[in-house]
């Protein structure tokens, strides 16, 4: 069966069929709308030279529109009731492949290894699962996977905070890490209508060009994520209250006074207000 998987009509056969029952807990809302999957799979700019990683195929409506630009589809669904669908949705499509299991616990970096030997480049294409986005989007930026980009269904609120600018309301932690290993735009805005169930929430395609190299220099990644964080614990705190609390402690209050004065940044600032390149100054500092 080539019919497109991804109409009301087809899902609904399909889940029928199978006697399929969404788990709300695994974030299961499916999409059924064909316009919604070209502008996902077209943002992802796939060519048949080039592979693909999709995180929760569901029963397959992605999954089948990446097969046909796509070179190679490898899927990571970890609800094991949808693996007998996905065989039989997936069937006419032999160059996908579905592999059990939780993205999270997985050895990505090995996956791509092994089987996208013979693929130009690598992107990751999902409509990801609501209550794992955040993890799921740090654990492919931050385990510097070859992936040429990421193109992402998730909830509009995230995909606002990860694409925002220095000095806006959605600026966090989250926009600094997303935005240090990748260059992020907004897609395209999704009602709620393309689902089924459909979701509670906004949603919005998100696309992380992954940067050669990252936006700003770091002498210690893992020192420039402690201050990122530590500088968004309270957002109505200053930076040097802040840091302090978060970071240095109390009794090191001068020290960390005495490198915000050498990083010519002051303290009475907001972290919300600095950019990529003063929190990596900042950082570089305290090493
Ligand atoms: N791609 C399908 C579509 O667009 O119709 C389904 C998307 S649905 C929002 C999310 C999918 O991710 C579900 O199939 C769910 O079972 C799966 N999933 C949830 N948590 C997962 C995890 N940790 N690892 C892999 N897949 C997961």
């Amino acid at each position: 069966d080539t019919r497109d998987i991804a109409t009301p009509k087809r899902t609904k056969e399909i889940l029928q069929k199978y006697g399929f029952s969404f788990k709300k807990s695994l974030g299961q809302n499916f999409l059924i709308d064909l316009n919604i999957l070209s502008k996902i799979v077209g943002a992802a700019e796939l060519t048949k030279e080039k592979g693909v990683i999709e995180i929760g195929p569901g029963i397959g409506a992605l999954t089948e529109q990446l097969s046909r630009q796509a070179g190679k589809v490898v899927a990571i669904e970890i609800d094991q009731r949808l693996l007998p669908i996905l065989a039989d949705t997936l069937s006419p499509y032999p160059h996908a492949e579905v592999v059990h299991g939780d993205v999270l616990e997985m050895d990505v970096a090995s996956l791509i290894q092994e089987r996208f030997t013979e693929q130009s480049s690598v992107s990751v294409v999902a409509n990801l699962p609501y209550y794992v986005t955040s993890a799921i989007l740090m654990k492919l930026l931050e385990e510097r996977l070859p992936l040429e980009n990421i193109v992402v269904m998730i909830q509009k609120e995230v995909a606002e905070r990860i694409s925002a600018t220095p000095g806006t309301k959605a600026y966090g932690a989250l926009s600094v890490l997303a935005q240090f290993y990748a260059e992020a735009d907004i897609v395209t805005i999704v009602p709620h209508t393309v689902f089924i169930p459909q979701p509670n929430v906004d949603s919005a395609v998100l696309r992380l060009r992954i940067r050669q190299k990252p936006a700003v220099e770091v002498k210690s990644e893992k020192m420039f994520y402690r201050v990122v964080k530590a500088s968004f614990a309270q957002r109505r705190k200053t930076l040097s209250n802040n840091l302090m609390n978060n970071l240095f402690g109390k009794d090191r209050k001068e020290e960390m006074l005495a490198m915000l004065e050498e990083a010519g940044i002051d303290p009475a600032r907001r972290g919300e207000t600095l950019s990529l390149e003063e929190f990596a100054r900042i950082s570089n500092l305290i090493l």
